[in-house]
Order: structure tokens, then sequence, then C-alpha cells
């Protein structure tokens, strides 16, 4: 009993982590600990930790700059150290780790492998560029925080501290699309954050990194494309030509090594590019 409950925690274990992570980061901004109060201010645009640490989303700012706001100084240094983190060492992390609205799709995703949906309405990743770049462009020329107006990341915290019609509104509609009409539709497809992301995470140092192993070779089960929410990331690592996810899209979720038991995947920090040089030589 012991240890298969032990064996079906290892086998979820970056998804454990990271449900860990999420929840821990919503409860750091809604618990009052007695006599300390709480341990975030703010919200995931704009947030001040243990009441010293302010930092802020480089795509808020982005968006400020562009509509003319000015930029205070501790929301600069805020948003360059958020930003460079995930430029190079995280990559798209955020969406896997932080993001609240992944707990909603991830959900959505998983109901929709239990009740069988086939139904799928394709949409192009690219979208979500185009989207990126609307909100830029309206944070521009409208001189307001564009995307904002709908974020449904901060309505998500929102919501948890005080409900609103409109707000459960969207993020049920969010929620049904992805559950009914086309598969990983929010975070796949649509989300300009996600892709804001993915682009100053470029060159993010942290990688799933293939580890040479006979198994893998033989099977060639490609399971953890079935369960990598962006599975075209993985195709150039199944079929052997790289040795790392080097793809914008990763989301460093480790799902796809939950998943691998020939255990040919890691996670490593590959701080000069020694994997990708592999390949390319
Ligand atoms: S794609 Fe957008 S909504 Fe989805 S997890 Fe990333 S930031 Fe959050
Ligand atoms: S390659 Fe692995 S870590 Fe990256 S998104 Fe896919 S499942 Fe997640």
């Amino acid at each position: 009993m012991l240890r298969r409950l032990k064996r079906g925690l290892y086998r979820h274990r970056w998804l454990l982590m990271r449900r860990i992570v999420q929840i821990s980061i919503l409860l750091a901004f809604t618990v009052h600990i007695p006599g300390y109060g709480k341990i975030a201010d703010g919200n995931l645009s704009s947030s001040l930790w243990f009441g010293e640490l302010k930092l802020t989303d480089p795509f808020i700012l982005l968006q400020s700059f562009l509509a003319g706001s000015s930029i205070a100084l501790p929301a600069l240094l805020g948003a360059i150290l958020v930003g460079g983190f995930y430029a190079f060492f995280a990559g798209r992390l955020y969406c896997s780790w932080v993001c609240p609205i992944n707990l909603l799709t991830d959900l959505a995703y998983w109901l929709r492998k239990k009740l069988k949906i086939k139904g799928n309405m394709s949409l192009s990743r690219s979208l979500r560029l185009w989207i990126l770049a609307l909100a830029l462009a309206l944070s521009l020329f409208g001189g307001t925080l564009a995307w904002e107006m709908v974020n449904p990341i901060t309505r998500f915290q929102r919501e948890l501290i005080w409900f609103s019609f409109s707000g459960a509104m969207l993020l049920g509609a969010l929620f049904l699309f992805d559950l009914f009409v086309s598969r990983r539709a929010w975070c796949g497809h649509l989300c300009p954050v996600g892709a804001f992301y993915g682009l100053i995470g470029r060159y993010g140092r942290l990688k799933v990194t293939a580890t040479p192993s006979e198994s893998c070779d033989a099977s060639g089960c490609s399971r953890c494309m079935t369960v990598c929410p962006e599975p075209h990331v993985l195709a150039p690592v199944v079929s052997k030509q790289a040795q790392a996810v080097t793809s914008v899209d990763c989301t460093r979720c480790g799902a796809c090594l939950d998943e691998c038991h020939e255990g040919a995947l890691s996670m490593k920090l590959d701080l000069v590019g020694m994997v990708t040089r592999k390949v390319d030589e």
C-alpha cells in the first residue's frame, strides 16, 4: 500500500510540485498570517513580497510604457528582475508554475479526456502572437492597459477574494471553450501573456533534455508527446533530431518527465549551451 502510494507520488512528482507552488503563490496573496499579515500584497501584475521585494509583470510594464504612463523606478526594477529570471533561466515556466489559469485549463483538458470529448476546433498557434501584437498596439494608440481590461489571470485572483458575476462568466466561458470546443485553446493558442513569456524566455537555460536511452530508442512510444500541453515542442527530441527541447512554447511543466517511465528525459540547466551545441555538431 505504502509502496503503491510512493510510486504514485513519484509518477506525478512534477505535477505535485507545480500544484504546490501554484497554490502557495495564491495563498501568499490571500492568507493573513496572525502577527505578520500577508506574505504578498497586490496581485501577479504587481506585487510586494515580504514587505520589501517589488515584482512587476514585464508585460504590464510594457503596456504601461506604451500607454504613456510614467514608470516608477521600483516597478521598473521589479520588471527587470522578473523578466531576467525568465529570460536567462526559466523560459516560459510562468505558465505552468505560477499562472492560476493553468489550474483551470489543465482541469478542462483532464475532463475532456475523461469525457472522451473528440470535437476540436482547429486554431492556429500563432493567433496568440497576433493577440499580443494587438494588445500592445491598443495600449499604444488607446493610451490604456488594453489587455488588463480582460486579463483572466488578474480576474482569477480577484475572483478568489471578491466574487463578481462578470469575472465568473469570463472564467467559465474560457473553461467551457477549452472543454467542449477546442483542445488546449486558451493557453496553447490564444493567451498573449503565455506568448509574451515564451518570447522573452527564448534563451532560458532550463531545458527538457533527452538522456540517451536504449529503451526509448527501442520502443519509440512517444508517450511524452501525448501529455505535453504543446506536443510539437517534443517532436524534434522524439525523432532524435534534437537533444533538448528548444521551442519557446515549452512551459517546463515536467509532464513529459512524469510520463516517461524509461527515464529518457530530464530537466537540466544548460548554462553554456552544451546540449544544443552537441546536436548542432
Ligand atoms: S498561456 Fe496565459 S493563461 Fe495559460 S498559463 Fe500561460 S499565462 Fe496563464
Ligand atoms: S516538453 Fe515537457 S516540460 Fe515542455 S511543455 Fe511539453 S510536457 Fe511540459
